[in-house]
């Protein structure tokens, strides 16, 4: 034991970040099922049950900036999801396939800046979704370029 370990405080098992930032992607995966009709957006199969379709991230969860950001969520069955995970390139294409170059660019941007939440943030981040309050999906568009 060092002198400074002495005035560390022990983490709580379960943080108040952690609880909040289950509690926001519990809601999100949500609502990106729901949006979609708990349906398979690549092969259009149906869930029987409603946790056989799953919320994926077009860029990656480790972004919190698009996290909870439904625009960058997308519904996949099982083995769609396991698709999206190794398919990369291939990935990428087909996501272009219904989403604009533009906003694909724009949501990319976002996912690389810094989120920087605190629990306050994520606190009014997850009051406004309950209330149904469109906090994260707005995706600045790309201007277009001027003649
Ligand atoms: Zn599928």
């Amino acid at each position: 034991m060092t002198v400074l370990s002495l005035f560390k405080t022990p983490k709580p098992k379960k943080s108040k970040r952690g609880a909040l930032i289950k509690a926001l992607d519990d809601l999100t995966s949500i609502k990106v099922r729901e949006r979609d009709g708990y349906r398979c957006r690549r092969c259009g199969r149906v869930a029987i049950n409603k946790n056989d379709v799953a919320h994926h991230h077009i860029f990656t969860k480790t972004r919190l900036t698009t996290r909870w950001d439904e625009r960058n969520g997308v519904t996949l069955d099982f083995h769609c999801h396991r698709w999206a995970h190794a398919a990369g390139e291939e990935f990428r294409r087909w996501v272009l396939s219904w989403m604009s170059q533009a906003e694909y660019d724009a949501l990319y941007i976002k996912s690389q800046m810094r989120g920087g939440f605190k629990i306050v943030d994520l606190e009014w981040l997850l009051k406004g979704m309950r209330k149904g309050f469109d906090t994260m999906t707005k995706v600045d568009r790309v201007a277009p370029e001027k003649p």
